[in-house]
């Protein structure tokens, strides 16, 4: 029988969130029940409430992307997982499996399109469409479910697995690692993430802020410098210094004027999403060998793999918890930068909400 679970969703784009429920599947051979621990709340939570990336593929819609839960149910087939692990799931929970992309372990780049956690049509329920974590609990293919190490904070976790996966995928990809030096740009839920897994893996970071107004907080993270980028003086002096520029940004910036900090054969990356266009001026390009990257959230692998790293250098995010209730709210100090640097829902409160 499917089950009845307390969600807390949207019904129209651009309206707040409500208490709603949602049918959750029954548990397939291959799939495992989680009883939702905790939720993060990441903007692109907020670009599809908001409207930005369009109508609301199905109403209601539940977000949430960054789950952490304990298993309460095995399907027949699961081998991966035991009933009582700590695990997580991000921001997918399907692929094709067979594509070139699949099979390289990079299911978020697969060519049939990858199933979201929510808002997609569920290969897995046909008619249906997925919903996320801000519920009280979730079925997913225990292929695409992560196990959290017990060491770490669950809580502090949970923003690992979009936030967390975003940052660490491409400063691994780029070669972020003793004697490279990393400029983070933004200094969000991505960004002190970025800061912190950058130093993690032994780079020279750097934070690029428009104002100095969060110079100490950066340091507090770990950054071993700072540079105030609203006069434009940061963008000629240092110039020829990163080997690698994480662009965490919700929104365009001119990528001309970070390009000239590069050095020989460095990278600028962009992970945080805007639907707004961004010029970009070949010339910069040319010098010094440069690229411009984009990257995409993690496949499974490289998210097991990240978590353990997080684990091994005791990496989580700085949050701030919150009950169901106040999900609303949450979304408005976001658009107002007003979060150090995560909310994270507690999902023990879905429990007490009455649709
Ligand atoms: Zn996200
Ligand atoms: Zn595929």
């Amino acid at each position: 029988m499917p089950t009845t679970v307390n969600a807390f969703g949207a019904h129209e784009a651009g309206r707040p969130l409500a208490p709603v429920t949602i049918e959750r599947r029954d548990v397939g051979p291959h799939d495992v029940k989680i009883d939702i621990l905790f939720c993060g709340i990441c903007h692109s939570d907020m670009n599809f409430v908001d409207g930005s990336f369009g109508p609301l593929p199905v109403s209601p819609l539940v977000p949430g992307h960054e789950i952490v839960g304990r298993i309460t149910e095995t399907g027949s087939d699961v081998t991966r997982h035991q009933v009582g692990d700590l695990v997580g799931i991000g921001c997918m929970v399907n692929s094709c499996r067979t594509c070139d992309n699949c099979r390289a372990g990079q299911e978020q780049y697969c060519l049939d399109g990858h199933t979201l956690v929510f808002g997609s049509p569920d290969p897995a329920e046909p008619g249906a469409h997925t919903q996320g974590g801000y519920s009280e609990a979730i079925v997913a293919p225990e292929d695409f479910v992560v196990r959290v190490p017990e060491t770490l904070d669950p809580a502090a976790a949970a923003p690992l697995l979009c936030a967390g996966i975003t940052v660490y995928a491409p400063l691994k990809r780029f070669g972020a690692g003793p004697g490279k030096r990393v400029a983070v740009v933004g200094l969000g839920g991505l960004g002190h993430l970025g800061v912190k897994m950058a130093k993690a893996m032994g780079a020279d970071v750097t934070v690029l802020s428009q104002t100095e107004r969060k110079r100490d907080a950066a340091m507090a993270l770990g950054a071993d410098h700072y540079a105030v980028t609203g006069d434009g003086s940061a963008f000629t002096e240092p110039a020829n210094t990163f080997d690698i520029i994480l662009n965490t940004v919700s929104a365009p910036i001119k990528p001309a004027d970070y390009l000239g900090m590069l050095r020989l054969h460095g990278t600028m990356i962009s992970v945080g999403v805007t639907t707004q266009p961004m010029p970009l001026d070949v010339f910069p390009l040319l010098q010094n060998g440069r690229s411009y990257a984009g990257s995409l959230f993690g496949g499974i692998a490289e998210t097991q793999e990240m978590l353990d790293f997080a684990a091994e250098h005791k990496v989580t995010a700085d949050i701030e918890l919150i009950g169901a209730e106040d999900i609303n709210t949450a979304y408005e100090r976001i658009n107002a930068s007003d979060v150090r640097y995560r909310f994270v829902i507690d999902g023990s409160t879905f429990t007490e909400l009455t649709a």
